[in-house]
């Protein structure tokens, strides 16, 4: 069964360098989120030495209030990235003060995207649906970019809207706890549904996920869909192929 983590913060580990080497030894294709920019190069080296191991170039909009100059920095790094994030917007109570700000990186980062093409982007959107759907729609360049809603918590009617758009969800353990859950994993067609672990903020068995426990994900998704983990897993894999192949289309408009 091959696995996929979209969404793993491997950097915020104590133990970064061998939980990059256990997903290479296991054949866990991960995405290593960062939260900001001055993380890539490190990542990225570590990154580049494996075969499953991506990484994405990151501002992390719960950052934004204090490092939205960083957005210079991500600017300048991306045309080295196939993958962005963890980037998006958070109105929780605690950031939605920043919100004026992050909405200004959110937006540079839709445009310089669009501007190059080719990237997957793993975006936060906490209590922000309906308002990253509208700048994913103003701003991004569908055609050449897939935008992957990282731990969807909207309701039903922006999930749907979301998958309209093209937009894939990248689903975790935690969400399928949820009593929505059910009712969001009937609403999301099974080509755009991928998977995630977002560790080190979820557990499993009380101890912070690596991307290995992804497959616990698998195993409530196929309980909620009435079909085997195998399948699960290898529909995942196959709209995992499928994005990359996406990436392929870069537009460089210069
Ligand atoms: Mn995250």
């Amino acid at each position: 069964m091959r696995l996929v983590d979209l969404h793993c913060h491997l950097d915020l580990y104590p133990d970064f360098e061998e939980l990059v080497k256990e997903c290479e030894r296991e054949a866990i294709y991960t995405l290593a989120v960062t939260t900001t920019p001055k993380a890539w190069a490190r990542n990225k080296a570590l990154a580049d030495r494996t075969k499953h191991v991506r990484v994405g170039l990151g501002l992390h909009p719960q950052l934004a209030a204090t490092h939205a100059s960083e957005i210079a920095l991500w600017e300048r790094l991306l045309h080295e990235a196939t993958y962005v994030g963890e980037v998006g917007l958070d109105a929780s109570p605690q950031y939605a003060k920043s919100l004026p700000e992050q909405k200004r990186v959110f937006e540079r980062v839709l445009k310089a995207c669009s501007k190059q093409g080719g990237k997957v982007l793993s975006i936060h959107a906490v209590r922000t649906a309906s308002t990253v759907l509208d700048m994913i729609e103003e701003h991004l360049d569908l055609a050449s970019n897939v935008p992957v809603l990282h731990w969807f918590s909207g309701s039903l009617s922006e999930a749907r809207r979301a998958s309209a758009l093209g937009c894939m969800f990248s689903i975790n353990a935690r969400m399928m706890d949820s009593p929505k859950a059910a009712g969001l994993v009937k609403a999301i067609p099974r080509e755009q549904m991928l998977t995630e672990t977002d560790g080190p903020f979820t557990q499993t068995k009380e101890a912070p996920s690596r991307p290995r426990d992804v497959v616990t994900c698998v195993r409530m998704l196929a309980l909620a869909l009435g079909i085997e983990q195998d399948e699960v897993a290898a529909t995942v894999y196959e709209n995992f192929r499928r994005i990359i192949g996406k990436t392929t289309q870069r537009v460089d408009k210069g």
